[in-house]
């Protein structure tokens, strides 16, 4: 059987729902093929592991909170919802030393004018036009780093701990992510946790605009040879589907790993954006106890660690009932720790917490669940970055047509940036706005036609 479509979206997830909701506007015809079997893609809520906690193993805040954020409205008709919003500055934070201490109020105030001073050498550099070269963060902090840390251990854990805060929200290390383009498309405004789990809310929007979305459906070759149309071909075999446009919402990581076969192959230019982007890693370690050992009224645990930057940097505490600590952890400390056995990473988990509770009788985790997305075929990583060498040119020619402006992308790595000063990517709204932007586009081109 032989499917004929205007149009046909690859990915369900935040990108590729708002494609389809904006599709729904026109009568142009349409279907979503999602490989998982659930929607959301990233953002994706855990409701069976946890006792009466349903918990992201993905995306959990909405970034750039507020009316303008596309999400805000879908977010406000959920009604009641917790509105702890488990930020870094949080007063409730527990921010302590590797020994559990507390960090000693001169060597934070030390620690305060050695950050100052490498935030204005990477603003410098940044700003230097003339500097046609890119470096990593880590090259160009690294003199003026050294001079400053001089022999105090705490400044320099200290330190350390602010610029993974940098890491963690990257998901990749300092050594890889560009530093022209610092703090360029950094998420304005404030954020919002959504406790009932990101994937969730996706999930009811879905449910609200009664979306066509066909789960279980991977699909491996895309054949745009034929120029009236496009020929899909998916794992399932019992039908075969061709559309005149189609977009394309996979992930970054599954575009450089070419899980998709293209015929004829992608050209040359969106090849080398897809190589150059940058795709990061940072999975959530989430633990459940029989009790709130840590304190009831702590809802974060910021660590300066000893051992080697970010580990164990930031960890999020959900109160009794739940009882969960999710464990926030970043690049290549992520990537080492996917390699371990669950079992392996417990041991991790329970000598981190012996250490900074030492005192304490840590008890026995009754559940856990920890995420491995650099090993998921679907996703191959969590979102995407300013590697070095790339820049919002590279995330607009990520964006950009081919295949004669019938192939369209979106997705949180194809968010081009369109002037305002809300602009950001990598997020699950911006993956929103460019999946709009793409169906917009869409059907600009087939009404003319
Ligand atoms: C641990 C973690 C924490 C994060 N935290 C936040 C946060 O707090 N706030 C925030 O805004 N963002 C966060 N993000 C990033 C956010 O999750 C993503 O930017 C966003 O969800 C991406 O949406 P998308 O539609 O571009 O891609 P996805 O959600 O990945 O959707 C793409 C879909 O394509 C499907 N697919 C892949 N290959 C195929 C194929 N061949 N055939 C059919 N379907 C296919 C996938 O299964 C997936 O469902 C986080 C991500 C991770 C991993």
């Amino acid at each position: 059987m032989t499917m004929d479509f205007d149009v046909v979206i690859v990915g369900a997830g935040a990108a590729g729902i708002a494609a389809a909701i904006e599709l729904q506007k026109t009568n142009l015809s349409f279907v979503v093929l999602e490989a998982r079997n659930y929607i959301g893609g990233r953002a994706f809520t855990d409701r069976e592991t946890f006792i009466s906690t349903p918990v992201d193993l993905g995306a959990s805040w909405i970034h750039s909170f507020g009316s303008r954020n596309p999400l805000y409205d879908y977010y406000q008709r959920l009604g009641k919802d917790d509105q702890f919003d488990y930020d870094d500055e949080d007063g409730d934070a527990l921010i302590i030393d590797y020994n559990g201490r507390p960090l000693l109020p001169h060597a934070r105030q030390r620690a305060k004018l050695v950050l100052s001073r490498l935030y204005d050498r990477l603003d410098e550099f940044a700003g230097n036009n003339r500097n046609s070269d890119d470096q990593s963060i880590e090259q160009v902090i690294q003199t003026v780093y050294e001079q400053l840390i001089e022999s105090d251990e705490q400044v320099k854990r200290i330190v350390d701990l602010s610029l993974s805060g940098m890491e963690q929200y990257e998901g990749s290390n300092l050594n890889n992510l560009s530093a022209k383009c610092w703090e360029t498309g950094d998420a304005p405004g404030g954020d919002r946790w959504v406790s009932c789990g990101y994937g969730t809310l996706l999930q009811r929007i879905c449910k609200e605009h009664n979306i066509p979305i066909r789960l279980n459906t991977l699909v491996t070759h895309i054949d745009t040879s034929d120029t009236t149309r496009i020929a899909i071909t998916t794992s399932d075999s019992s039908s075969a589907l061709l559309c005149h446009r189609i977009i394309i919402t996979i992930p970054l990581g599954c575009l450089k790993r070419n899980t998709i076969i293209f015929e004829p192959p992608l050209p040359e230019w969106k090849r080398e954006a897809i190589d150059r982007m940058g795709y990061g890693l940072m999975n959530k370690l989430v633990v459940q106890f029989p009790d709130c050992f840590w304190g009831s009224s702590t809802r974060t645990i910021i660590h300066a660690c000893t051992v080697r930057r970010g580990r164990f940097r930031f960890t999020i505490c959900l109160p009794s009932p739940s009882n969960i600590l999710i464990f926030f952890v970043t690049g290549v400390f992520a990537k080492e720790l996917e390699t371990l056995t669950d079992n392996e990473i417990l041991v991790e988990i329970m000598n981190f917490l012996q250490n900074i509770f030492p005192k304490r009788t840590i008890p026995n985790p009754i559940r856990y669940k920890f995420s491995r997305w650099s090993q998921d075929p679907l996703a191959y990583g969590s979102y995407s970055n300013f590697a070095v060498h790339s820049n919002p040119q590279t995330i607009a020619d990520l964006a950009k047509e081919t295949a004669d402006g019938r192939v369209h992308w979106a997705g949180e790595h194809a968010n081009s940036d369109d002037g305002s000063e809300n602009w950001c990517y990598a997020c699950v709204h911006t993956a929103f706005t460019s999946g709009q932007r793409a169906a917009k586009a869409i059907q600009k081109q087939l009404n003319n036609s």
